[in-house]
C-alpha cells in the first residue's frame, strides 16, 4: 500500500546561497504584511505511486519547474494547509497543535485521491522549516511565522485520472499583527447566489477549487464593504456553513457558544476545535449543530445571541458585528467586540505566545 504506508524520512539539507542579508531581513520583519514575502528556504518531498514519499529536503526557496502538461495545472488536484509558529518571549519558537494540520491534510489527500503523507513526516518537515529560517520569525506582538504545506499533482498526464507523480512542498511567509490598531469588529457579506460546497462535494477538504470558487463572492463582499463571505448550506440554503476562510460561532445568553456541526461541507478549523474546547474550560455548554438564518436573525433582535465571532488561523478571532445580503441586515455595524469573543481571543493567544502554562500540551 504505497498510498498510506508511514515513511519515517530524513530531510537532506542543501542551505541556500542567497540568503538575504540580516537588514535586508530586518526591513521585512518590520512590516511583514502577510502572504508577501517568502524566507529563504522551502521543503520538498516528491511521491510516485511506484516509489511511495523519498528524496525530503530543504533547499533554496525558489520557482518550480512543471510541465505544461501537469495534472494540477488542469484539474486541480491540489491541497494545502496553513499553521503559524510563534516566538515567544525567551526567543523559543513553538508551533500550534501541527499535527492537527497533519491529520487535516490526510483528510484532504483521501478526497482529492492524493496520497497521504504521515504525520510524524508532516511535522517534521515544519521543524525542518522553522529550524532552518528561524531568522525570519518576527518578534512583535502578534506577529508570526505562516507555514504554508502543499501538495500538487505534477505528472505530465492529461488523462483524468489520480496522478502517479505528486509534489509536496513547506514555504514559509513571516505574518504582522492582523489587528495592528486594536481588534476591530467586521462586517460580513451573505453570499445567496453562491455556494461554496454541496452535498458530497469537497466543503471539508482544503484544496484550492474550495477557494477559486469563493473568489466571485469574496468580490462581492468587497463591493458591499464587508470583511468575507458567509456562506449557506449548498442543499435547503437556510442554515450557516462557515465563511470564506474562517468558521463562524455564536454566543447565546452568557453561558453557550453554538457553531455549525461538522456535515461534510465545512472545513474542520484548528482554531474552531479549539476555542470549543476553552469555552469547556470557562465552564461553557458547547453546541456543534446546525443553525439557521433565521436563528441567527431572531436572536440578535431578542438579544438571545450577544456575540458572533469567526475564528481561523490568520486571524485567531474576529468579531462580527453585522451581517448584510440582498435585503438581509443582522446586527449592529457600529456594535463594539464581544467579552466572551475577546476572553476566548486573549486565552487562545496566551496560550500561542507562551504567556500561560500550555495546559492541553498544544505547542510543539
Ligand atoms: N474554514 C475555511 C474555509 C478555511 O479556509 C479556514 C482556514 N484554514 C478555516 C475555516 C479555519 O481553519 P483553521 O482554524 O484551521 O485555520
Amino acid at each position: 500500500d504505497t498510498v498510506s504506508a508511514p515513511y519515517s524520512l530524513k530531510f537532506a539539507l542543501v542551505p541556500s546561497t542567497e540568503q538575504r542579508a540580516e537588514t535586508e531581513r530586518e526591513a521585512i520583519l518590520a512590516d511583514p504584511g502577510f502572504g508577501k514575502h517568502f524566507t529563504d528556504h522551502m521543503v520538498t518531498i516528491d511521491w510516485t505511486i511506484e516509489a511511495g514519499w523519498h528524496d525530503a529536503r530543504v533547499t533554496a526557496y525558489g520557482p518550480l519547474q512543471l510541465d505544461p502538461a501537469s495534472s494540477v495545472l488542469h484539474y486541480g488536484q491540489e491541497i494545502f494547509e496553513g499553521l503559524k509558529a510563534y516566538r515567544h518571549a525567551d526567543g523559543s519558537i513553538w508551533t500550534f497543535r501541527p499535527e492537527k494540520n497533519a491529520e487535516r491534510m490526510q483528510r484532504s489527500a483521501r478526497r482529492l485521491a492524493l496520497p497521504e503523507l504521515s504525520v510524524a513526516d508532516f511535522v517534521e518537515s515544519i521543524k525542518q522549516m522553522v529550524a532552518v529560517d528561524k531568522a525570519w520569525i518576527p518578534s512583535a506582538p502578534e506577529t508570526s511565522l505562516y507555514l504554508r504545506p502543499f501538495m500538487i499533482a505534477n505528472e505530465s498526464f492529461l488523462g483524468v485520472r489520480a496522478a502517479h507523480r505528486v509534489g509536496y512542498y513547506v514555504i514559509a511567509s513571516p505574518a504582522g499583527a492582523y489587528f495592528a490598531d486594536g481588534v476591530a469588529p467586521v462586517k460580513i457579506w451573505l453570499s445567496t447566489e453562491y455556494s461554496r460546497a454541496g452535498r458530497g462535494g469537497t466543503g471539508a477538504a482544503k484544496c484550492g477549487g474550495n477557494y477559486a470558487a469563493s473568489l466571485l463572492p469574496q468580490m462581492e463582499a468587497y463591493e458591499n464593504g464587508c470583511a468575507q463571505v458567509l456562506f449557506l448550506d449548498g442543499e435547503t440554503g437556510s442554515h450557516i456553513d462557515e465563511l470564506g476562510g474562517m468558521n463562524v460561532f455564536f454566543v447565546r445568553g452568557t453561558d453557550t457558544l453554538v457553531t455549525p456541526r461538522l456535515t461534510g461541507s465545512i472545513l474542520e478549523g484548528v482554531t474552531r476545535d479549539s476555542i470549543m474546547q476553552l469555552a469547556r474550560d470557562r465552564g461553557m455548554t458547547v453546541e456543534e449543530r446546525e443553525v439557521t438564518l433565521e436563528e441567527w436573525r431572531l436572536g440578535v433582535e431578542s438579544g438571545e445571541i450577544s456575540e458572533v465571532f469567526a475564528c481561523g488561523t490568520a486571524a485567531v478571532v474576529t468579531p462580527i458585528s453585522q451581517l448584510k445580503g440582498k435585503g438581509v441586515s443582522i446586527g449592529d455595524p457600529d456594535a463594539p467586540a464581544g467579552d466572551i469573543t475577546m476572553a476566548l481571543r486573549q486565552e487562545l493567544t496566551d496560550i500561542q505566545y507562551g504567556r500561560v502554562p500550555d495546559r492541553h500540551g498544544w505547542l510543539t
